[in-house]
Parts: C-alpha cells; structure tokens; sequence
C-alpha cells in the first residue's frame, strides 16, 4: 500500500498569482494573492475561494514587503534543491514558517517554492530534463536577495531621466501578466505575476516614473515617501511640513533673538565707551574719571548677566532694552554731575 507523503499546512495550489492593481491619484494599490483561476474569478464577480490575501493598502507597500534576507534565501534554495525523502520533512517546516509570515509576498513566496518543489519530484520521476529547478527557485527568491531600495534610490540618483534604464536583466526576464477587469463605468487593470516577482517590482516602477514620482527619504519624520520631484521635495506630509515649519520658526526667532540682544549689547556698551572717553579728552578729574569707570564696570558686569538670560529665555528681550535705556539715563547723570552734559 502507497504511503501517503506529508504536505505542509499551506492551501494547495495549481498556479498560486500575485496581482496588484495601482491608483495613484487615491495612494492605494490593491493586492491579491490566490489560485490564478479563482483571482481571475474572483475579480469578475465570483466569490471568494482559495484567495489567501486580500488587501488594499498604501501605495508602495508592495515594494517595502521585499526587504533583503540573504542568507535565510540562500538556504532556502539549497534546500528545496535536495529532493532525498529525509529532507522533505525540513521542506514542509520551512515552507509552513515561511508562509506565516505577515508579509503578503513572503506567503506568495512559500506557496511557489512549494510547487516547485513538486514540479522538481516530477520532473525527476520522469526524468524531465527540461526543467531546471534550480533556476526557477533562484529567480523566485532573487529579490529577498537584493536590497531593493537602496537600488531604486541608485538608479534614481544615477539615471534619473528614467530610473528603469539602470535596471538589472533580472526583472524583465519574465513577462508580466495583465487582467483587465470590466464594468460599464471603466475598465480595471491588474498586473499579475504566477512566477517571479521582480517583472511586477518592474512594473509598479514603472507606473510611478510613468507619473514622475520618486522615491525620498522625508527628512523630518525619515520615512520613504514618493515625491513629485527628485530632491526638491523632502518632505512627505502636511503633518511633517508643519513640524518643520514650526522647527524653522524657532531657529529663526533663536537667530534673530541672538542677533538683536547681541546687537543691542554691542551698541549700549558703546554708548557708555563714547561718554568716558569723551571724559578723558575733556580732561576729567582722576577721582570723576575713577567713579564714571566704576559705573561702567558695573555697567557691564549687570548687562551681560541679562545677556545670558535672554539666550537662556528665562528675561524677555523688552525687558532687557528698557533697561539699557535706564542705564542710559544713568551715564548721562553723571557726565552732567562733573559738568559734562549733553551740549559737550
Ligand atoms: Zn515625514
């Protein structure tokens, strides 16, 4: 009697697809991920059967799911490669820990290897020596393989007349499928893939160079963001636009704070300079001279204590000012005490 074999706990597939539909104008893409025939199906009215993912997200998610895990996929490829039965046990837990993951494309990912995986059985069975399996699950993995990107913000950088010209071979190597999907009103487009995913990554590229929009870093909140140029914009939101605005703000009122009490400071010092050398060209007293110097120290000593404060914030600037006008008057008093008044 034939024994049974062991299956992963996943849903067996014919032709597992993964496809998107993109709109811009509302920052949505649309992702499913099923059985080819059923998400054909599926989008022409039919409910829903053996579709594992559905969901409608921000635009670019798709994009950001393919992080780099080397090492991980480089494993993996080996071992879906080694077909003796004692290893299909280690097969199955690698598939069914790969399909948990949260990641849409990661889950696309396990459903694939696992029927490559039995593709390879069978092409070893009848001795099938068309299929080269080992290609298929390195195409299949390539883009975990890649820092994704880091890449796009190369080929930005480097071709931004059109990033796409600066794109490896390997994401057209395979074509991309399209379902049109109709109504009366429009016509719905969906790219799909039942393969590799690097021809989709290619195509929602594309579809946002098609519409000038590059990938940046937002330089407040540090996220990646699509901008309408390619470094004008840094921004990402009205939210972070107001949190720098704010931060600008403060920096400004800061600079000019500096400069105004900095400012003042200088020309108040000044104003007493002038007095007391006026005083020893009229030819003062040493006693008279020794007095308005005392003053003056003081003078300073006081003034640049409120400096500190107003940089600290803990005096307002105004205050600060009418005090230097107190001290003015106070200059002034004594000039006209040793008979220096204003007319001298
Ligand atoms: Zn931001």
């Amino acid at each position: 009697m034939k024994k049974n074999l062991d299956m992963p706990n996943i849903p067996q597939f014919k032709n597992a697809v993964i496809a998107i539909n993109l709109d811009q104008k509302k920052k949505k893409e649309h992702i499913i991920i099923g059985d080819f025939e059923y998400v054909n199906r599926y989008l022409r009215g039919a409910k829903k059967d053996k579709i594992i993912y559905e969901k409608t997200r921000p635009f670019g998610s798709l994009l950001l799911d393919i992080q780099p895990n080397v090492n991980f996929f480089v494993d993996v490829r080996v071992m879906i490669l080694n077909t003796k039965k004692e290893n299909r046990a280690n097969i199955i837990s690698m598939i069914e820990k790969l399909y948990a993951n949260e990641n849409p494309v990661l889950k696309y990912i396990a459903l694939k290897l696992w029927e490559e995986y039995n593709h390879l059985l069978r092409a070893i069975k009848e001795k099938d020596s068309g299929y080269n399996g080992m290609d298929r699950v390195e195409y299949l993995t390539l883009p975990f393989r890649h820092h994704l990107i880091h890449e796009i913000l190369e080929w930005q950088k480097m071709t931004p007349e059109n990033p796409l010209a600066d794109m490896l071979y390997d994401y057209f190597l395979f074509p991309v499928q399209t379902l049109y999907v109709a109504s009366l009103q429009h016509t719905t487009e969906f790219a799909a893939t039942d393969f590799a995913v690097m021809p989709l990554l290619a195509y929602y590229l594309k579809n946002i160079y098609d519409n000038h929009k590059y990938f940046s870093y937002c330089k407040v909140c540090k996220k990646l963001f699509l901008s309408p140029d390619l470094n004008k914009t840094t921004i990402c939101s009205a939210k972070c636009r107001k949190i720098q605005q704010k931060k600008n703000k403060e920096k400004y009122d800061k600079a000019t704070r500096d400069l105004d009490y900095e400012r003042t400071y200088r020309n108040e010092k000044m104003y007493w300079y002038n007095r007391i050398q006026k005083a020893i060209k009229r030819g003062i007293s040493g006693k008279a001279l020794a007095e308005l110097q005392e003053a003056y120290e003081e003078f300073k000593r006081v003034a640049s204590i409120m400096k500190k404060q107003v940089k600290e914030g803990t005096l307002d600037f105004g205050t600060f000012d009418m005090w230097y006008l107190d001290m003015r008057c106070e200059i002034d008093a004594l000039m006209e005490k040793h008979g220096l008044g204003k007319y001298m």
